[in-house]
């Protein structure tokens, strides 16, 4: 997969893209990241990339014409990209839309900045992604949180395939509880079971334990979520 992230402060992807897993899978060529600044698109002295909004109101806008002459000349070059753009009035991003990206051949992210984007950038979206309902200060993190998602279900990015199969919302769940050594730890035992070597009942228990945590937490989960009768019963009793 390639990834093309367009941004006016494109330094800040390095870091995060270059180090662990991320890094890894990079190096192994599961996936290219290209981090562009947008200035590039510009014809002025000052590489100006935003503007005052019309009708007035607080900060600046990015301005049409360098977004648009960017998304253009990146989405000609190869295969044509799913193009994304961030705000938070976009669709929220979840694992299901992780997954639709992970199926691309190429993705293009747009990072807005200021107070946003002038709204006829988004036309050249096929997507705008909100992470959530607050508002962040630019697109980029946004960028590498999708990033990040998509590119840990690609094959060969994780050590273990069965880590991405087994995690939360994977299978419309939370994921069950998880420990580690020691056994007891400050007063607080494991569950007896994950130390009886026994897969199926230890199984059992995770998949139980991941209903009791969806059904707490995030009951909004259940809707949705591939359960049998006899597990929506128990979670009732
Ligand atoms: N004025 C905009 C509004 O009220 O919706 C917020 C603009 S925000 C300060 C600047 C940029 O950060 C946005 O264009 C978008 O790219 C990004 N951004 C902010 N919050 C986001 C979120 N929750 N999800 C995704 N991107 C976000």
């Amino acid at each position: 997969m390639i990834v093309d992230a367009v941004s006016v402060v494109p330094e800040v992807f390095g870091p995060y893209m270059d180090a662990s897993i991320l890094g890894r899978a990079r190096r192994a060529g599961v996936f290219e990241f290209r981090a562009h600044d947008l200035r590039r698109w510009t014809h002025d002295r000052h590489r100006t990339v935003d503007d005052a909004p019309f009708g007035g109101g607080p900060g600046m806008l990015m301005k049409p014409a360098p977004v648009f002459e960017c998304v253009r000349e990146l989405a000609g070059e190869g295969a044509a990209p799913r193009t994304v753009f961030f705000s938070p009035a976009g669709r929220t991003f979840t694992e299901d839309v992780a997954r639709e990206l992970a199926a691309e051949e190429r993705l293009l992210f747009v990072c807005g900045r200021y107070e946003g984007m002038d709204e006829r950038c988004y036309t050249l979206a096929d997507d705008v992604l909100s992470l959530g309902d607050y508002v962040l200060t630019g697109g980029e993190l946004a960028c590498m949180a999708v990033t990040d998602a998509v590119v840990r279900l690609l094959p060969g990015a994780l050590g273990d395939e069965r880590s991405a199969q087994e995690e939360s919302f994977s299978d419309g769940l939370l994921e069950y509880a998880q420990y580690t050594r020691p056994a007891s730890f400050e007063g607080m035992d494991v569950p007896g079971v994950l130390l009886s070597g026994d897969h199926a009942r230890v199984d059992a228990w995770r998949r139980r334990d991941a209903l009791v945590r969806t059904a707490r937490r995030r009951p909004d989960l259940l809707a949705s979520a591939p359960i049998t009768d006899e597990e929506r019963a128990f979670l009732v009793e």
